[in-house]
């Protein structure tokens, strides 16, 4: 049983295709596993070996996937969101301690201005034309080589992802090479995944579901996943035809937005031949999924996931088996339980946070042990979300007891956001809260108390947090208030906000 990424490559044959992507030739699994040797040999002459972290910012595709294997490979790989802005990289630059950050080639943007201001040394990547991933680095020579050269060991930390939580700062996760191997195997179980599947993928590579369910759940599988540049409504029909994928997941705006297409589609759709349609990270309408499969002629798979179980905690079954709308399935994996507030596990049919214990659930947040107290209790980990299972074990999510935004995926920490808001002149307070919306779930709002004698506007105040965040964080709608409502203990309950608010029904 493959215990870290190299051994989880190692398996099946040279010949058989590994990366692919709508304008270049397959990557095969043999020039896949040479490619990645040849990563880590080049890291490990650049001072940089197991343990280490690279950050990695890279547009969308093969080239993104392939890093991501040959970083972790040999060291850790950190892939960051190109949409950040200036400050949110030199934060994530920093938090992580960086290496090096590989970026593109050409690439001036504020990944590579926030590396240099503080001295890491930058790899250039070069796509190379010959096959879908592969690529030259450049960059200049380290002083001295890698402490620790050559292939990683299975506790070794493989991918370190942040996530957003109720701290102001986003909190590292770290995952090892056996917690992404023990999730591949769980996502490989869950669909039925073999050497014939081709997944499409059209999630962003700094995401854990694209990482995880995409590129390595297919590659442990002995399949192929085909890299697209990105999510594409317009592209997405032509890539189905040109590429005959088996599968694609997704979130559900995603879904919404190909199925707007779908009717123009109809045929291409209906002919797609694929296996089954995966969807996750956000909830999933039924309304969505029935339309979905009545398009495609395939059924659809709704999953939960999260950063710190390197993705998938429980699925709904392939068919024979039934598929619930409306829940997220059963434990599909580690051990799914639901917890008291007293600490001890409710019954099927009650209502309590959701827990989880595995193999691929992380050991914990880096450097954090306030969060980690508050994360662990009695072994199992606290997801933040609440929910109840049925009778045959099927979950159903009912609500979140943690702070984030789910703007369709993307997750957004709203302290972040009242932060980046405090630091205009004219802002008094700020509470960040999630506002409804039909097609995304939630949107990022925000309700601000002026200063006395400031009157900013809400345009200038979008503005001004936009400079600071990358857009997806910025507030759709500020509401000015004179007093911030605040809940029976005295304290501003972000959650329920907008309903207070009279913003949401
Ligand atoms: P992330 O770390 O970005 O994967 O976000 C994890 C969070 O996304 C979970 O804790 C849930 O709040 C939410 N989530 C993931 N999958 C689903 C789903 N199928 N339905 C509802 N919420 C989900």
């Amino acid at each position: 049983m493959a215990n870290t990424l190299p051994d989880l490559l190692a398996a099946g044959p040279d010949s058989a295709p590994a990366l692919e992507a709508p304008d270049a030739p397959a990557l095969p699994r043999g020039a896949l596993r040479r490619h990645a040797r040849d990563v880590v040999g080049t890291l490990n002459r650049h001072g940089i070996g197991r343990g280490d972290r690279v950050a990695i910012v890279l547009p969308n595709g093969p080239a993104m996937a392939a890093a991501f294997l040959g970083v972790a490979a040999g060291a850790a790989a950190a892939p960051l969101n190109p949409a950040y802005r200036a400050a949110e990289f030199a934060f994530y630059l920093e938090d992580l301690d960086a290496r090096a950050l590989i970026a593109a080639a050409g690439d001036d943007g504020p990944a590579r201005a926030a590396a240099a201001e503080r001295g890491i040394p930058v790899l250039e990547l070069a796509p190379d034309r010959a096959a879908a991933g592969l690529f030259a680095l450049s960059g200049a020579a380290a002083p001295a080589p890698a402490l620790r050269p050559g292939p990683a060991a299975a506790g070794d930390a493989a991918l370190v992802l942040h996530t957003s939580g109720t701290t102001s700062r986003p909190k590292r996760v770290p995952l090892t090479h056996a917690n992404l191997c023990a999730s591949a195997r769980n996502i490989d179980a869950a669909l039925a995944l073999g050497a014939a599947d081709r997944c499409l993928n059209v999630m962003p590579l700094f995401h854990i579901h694209g990482l995880i369910a995409s590129v390595l759940a297919s590659l442990a599988a002995g399949g192929a996943v085909v890299c697209a540049p990105g999510f594409n409504a317009l592209r997405f029909f032509a890539w189905l035809k040109g590429c005959r994928p088996t599968w694609y997941t997704a979130v559900p705006t995603m879904h919404q937005a190909i199925l707007a297409r779908a009717a123009r589609n109809a045929d291409a759709a209906a002919n797609a031949g694929l296996r089954f349609i995966r969807s996750s990270s956000a909830a999933l309408a039924p309304q969505t999924m029935r339309a979905l499969e009545a398009a495609f002629r395939a059924p659809v798979i709704e999953s939960y996931g999260m950063t710190e179980a390197c993705h998938q905690m429980t699925s709904n079954p392939l068919p024979p088996r039934a598929r619930k709308p409306g829940t997220v399935g059963l434990a599909a994996g580690p051990e799914v339980a639901a917890m008291r507030e007293d600490g001890s596990l409710a019954a099927p049919g009650e209502t309590a946070e959701i827990v989880i214990r595995g193999a691929n659930v992380t050991s914990g947040y880096e450097n954090n042990p306030r969060a980690n107290a508050e994360a662990f209790r009695g072994g199992w980990f606290r997801t933040g979300d609440e929910g109840r299972f049925d009778a045959e074990g099927y979950l159903t999510i009912s609500g979140r007891i943690k702070e984030i935004i789910n703007r369709g995926g993307e997750k957004i920490g709203p302290r972040e956001v009242d932060e980046a808001l405090l630091e205009h002149p004219a802002v008094a307070q700020a509470v960040a809260f999630a506002l409804p919306h039909d097609k995304l779930g939630e949107d990022v709002a925000a309700a601000v108390v002026p200063r006395a004698g400031g009157a900013p506007s809400e345009r200038e105040l979008r503005a001004f947090v936009g400079a600071r965040l990358a857009a997806f964080k910025v507030p759709r709608r500020i509401v000015f208030l004179e007093e911030i409502p605040k809940g029976p203990t005295g304290k501003v309950r972000r959650i329920g906000l907008a309903k207070t608010l009279g913003l949401a029904p």
